[in-house]
């Protein structure tokens, strides 16, 4: 059910996205020139013969790549084809000076075949998005207008970068399977869901800003209850999730209106308007035919084996939604500290190291983490396992937070003086916790005769106190207890003070 102005209709969306994300690889796709074209770099310093196409060179498969896509395709929990080819893919344009792009046949399989992903829904629950292909093909050159008032520029430090398209499935044989996705908000979660499992695997920085993760969206309604797939518009290469949002809610609108005008949607390529959210046709779509795709002659078969999948799962991390799955589960976290802890591979690693197995102080981990830690970003350095907060004096690693939390579970230290020794340490006071503990004599008081001691005098030193509070005034309860924590310097353990005072005041 699609919502127009807070009011739902009785249309719903359906979603196609084809995904591009540029690979991670000292090369290129098809040559050896350097595939880090990051903006510092000049123009046209990483262009080999190969990239330009100049006559009589040969495209050479750079067999990291390969495995970059077969590392994704494992992460979308995709079937690996064990053979499949690369085509040329005919077009002009003058950011393709060989006149094609060498990428994988539209009607065969690619190398990476049907996955899935999961998300959640917009109803609240789980929900797989299938995939229906990820291939290998080659990035194209950047045209540049802006340098010259008159003149245009190619730069071809791009030209032949690995990318790898993912592409959602639609299943047109059983429309009622609706593995795909249905709303903006999904399609969102979706991306994100593909750029985590990118980073995370170390195949792409999958960042839609720099233009490491661009996505081409399909956009099509049906009347609800309804199980034919309509004509479907796509908008190519949106970079942010904002405007992919908005160019998707614009699109359903438009063809909403033109089927309730009793018009019919034509398949088009549309141009989405970043400054008004608006799209519009920028032509008819082409036909995978358009393109006369035929077998690279310069390249042979793509051949995978069991064993070379095989070595590459063994190497595989474990992915952030396992991650989460296995720190709600085993140590009772919230999904949102999950979320928090999973945010970045470096940050779980931190944690896993703090925790070390020990269930008992997973949630206490996580709670100095999300509210210490995370307050204090600009000391953080996540980067490297033993580090933890990083300022000139010390650093602050997983041991020293893992043994502050036993600390407090042992009940040796109370909550303020597990504070002060954080503050401590974050000021460059040297020594773990407990010897920084000794050497300030932070020791919590658990002698319970000693506290009983002081709760009597506290007592018997405010008798108007006493008797405002058996009178009703039970709010007094705090002002005892800070008189006792006083008396005490601050080194009681305030459960037990508070379940004395109670018993005595009643
Ligand atoms: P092409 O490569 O020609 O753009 P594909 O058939 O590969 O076309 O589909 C591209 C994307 O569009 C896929 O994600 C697919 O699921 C999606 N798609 C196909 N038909 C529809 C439709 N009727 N409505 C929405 N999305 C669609
Ligand atoms: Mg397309």
């Amino acid at each position: 059910m699609f919502t127009i102005k807070g009011k739902t209709c009785d249309w719903e969306l359906v979603i196609g996205l084809e995904t591009h994300i540029e690979v991670l690889s000292n090369s290129k796709l098809f040559s050896g020139a350097s595939a880090d074209y990051n903006p510092t770099v000049s123009p046209n310093t990483q262009v080999s013969m190969v990239d330009v196409a100049m006559p009589g060179m040969l495209p050479v498969l750079n067999e990291y790549c390969v495995e970059q896509a077969i590392k994704f395709g494992l992460g979308i929990n995709a079937e690996i084809s064990r053979h499949s080819r690369f085509a040329r893919k005919q077009y002009f344009y003058p950011d393709l000076p060989q006149g094609y792009q060498i990428s994988q046949p539209a009607d065969e399989a690619p190398v990476v075949g049907r996955g899935w992903v999961e998300i959640m829904g917009d109803d609240g629950n789980p929900k797989k998005i299938f995939i229906e292909r990820a291939h290998m093909e080659q990035d194209a050159a950047k045209n540049k207008h802006d340098m010259h008032p008159t003149k245009s520029f190619v730069d071809f430090n791009r030209t032949g970068v690995m990318l790898l398209e993912i592409v959602t499935f639609l299943d047109t044989k059983n429309p009622e399977n609706n593995s795909y996705i249905t709303s903006p908000d999904e399609a969102e979660r979706y991306l994100r869901a593909i750029r985590e499992i990118a980073r995370a695997l170390g195949v792409s920085r999958a960042n839609m800003e720099e233009g490491s993760m661009r996505a081409d969206v399909n956009v099509s309604v049906r009347p609800v209850g309804s199980t034919e797939f309509r004509t479907r518009t796509e908008t190519k290469n949106m970079v942010s999730f904002k405007f992919i949002k908005t160019a998707i809610e614009y699109e359903a609108r438009r063809q909403i209106e033109i089927y309730e005008n009793g018009g019919t949607v034509t398949q088009d390529t549309m141009r989405f308007h970043q400054d008004d959210g608006t799209t519009s046709v920028e032509r008819s779509k082409e036909d995978a035919l358009d393109y006369r795709y035929f077998p690279d002659p310069d390249l042979l078969p793509l051949e995978i084996s069991d064993e070379q999948i095989e070595r590459i799962r063994s190497t595989m991390p474990e992915l952030p939604s396992a991650t989460r799955a296995r720190y709600t589960h085993d140590f009772g976290l919230s999904e949102y500290d999950a979320a928090r802890l999973t945010e970045t591979t470096d940050i779980s690693k931190w944690y896993d190291t703090a925790v070390a197995g020990n269930a008992s102080r997973a949630k206490g981990v996580a709670n100095w983490m999300i509210s210490e830690l995370f307050a204090h970003p600009e000391n953080w350095d996540v980067k490297n396992e033993k580090s933890g907060i990083v300022n000139e004096m010390r650093i602050i690693t997983p041991s020293d937070l893992a043994e502050l939390v036993d600390m407090l579970g042992e009940n040796t230290i109370n909550g303020k003086q597990a504070k002060e020794i954080f503050i401590k340490m974050l000021d460059g006071e040297s020594g773990t916790p407990r010897e920084i503990a000794d050497k300030f004599g932070m020791k919590q008081m658990t002698d319970t005769g000693a506290i009983e001691a002081i709760v009597d005098e506290v007592i018997a030193k405010n008798p108007a106190q006493v008797e405002q509070y058996k009178s009703g005034k039970v709010g007094l309860l705090g002002f005892f207890v800070g008189n006792v924590m006083k008396a005490t310097g601050g080194t009681a353990n305030p459960a037990v003070v508070n379940e004395m005072l109670r018993n005595k005041l009643a």
